[in-house]
């Protein structure tokens, strides 16, 4: 089972200092997330911990690959994920009010008398943060080797035929801008 407790750490018991987590994360964790627009999913996902006196400072770094749908033509388009996050936790009396108030998106607070870091939300966020915005194949790659040719062929051919890329429609779109303003 897939349980979300294997993502708390009971960090009343660390020691001051440096503590290092891993995980492999695949597509069964994101089940009981909203439904994913990936697939395929094998992350890594490296947590360093540092606890402080009173706050603790984490480290996540995500790397592994999934699989997307590219914007372009369809196919399945396997993507490298690579990126890090750095977060404060502190903790507060009155946790959910802070948490209201604090504006700065890595800082984070949990209440005093609190045990665990429950980490599942994080992991969830960070590697849907880490998948890069551009889901296509490159355009120099125009039919790279996860490409649909056929589909790349057609757009082009569907591109080539916009109005815009007409030197008449584009004097006209001028006029029309003029008007506009
Ligand atoms: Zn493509």
């Amino acid at each position: 089972m897939n349980s979300r407790r294997n993502y708390d750490i009971a960090f009343v018991g660390l020691k001051p200092g440096t503590h290092e987590f891993e995980y492999t994360i695949d597509d069964k964790f994101f089940v009981e997330y909203q439904e994913q627009d990936f697939r395929n999913c094998t992350a890594h996902v490296k947590l360093t911990l540092d606890k402080q006196n009173g706050f603790m400072l984490l480290k996540f770094e995500i790397g592994g690959k999934l699989e997307v749908t590219c914007d372009r033509c369809g196919n399945n388009l396997p993507l490298e994920l690579w990126d890090d996050f750095n977060l404060v936790v502190k903790m507060s009396d009155e946790p959910d009010v802070m948490n209201e108030q604090e504006e700065d998106p890595d800082v984070y607070y949990i209440s005093k008398g609190e045990s665990h870091l429950h980490i599942a939300d994080w992991i969830y966020e960070f590697i849907n943060l880490s998948i890069p915005m551009q889901r296509m194949c490159s355009d120099d790659e125009m039919g790279g080797p996860h490409c649909n040719k056929e589909v790349l062929e057609m757009l082009k051919k569907l591109e080539e035929q916009k109005p815009s890329t007409n030197p008449l429609w584009k004097g006209l779109e001028k006029f029309k801008d003029l008007g506009d303003n």
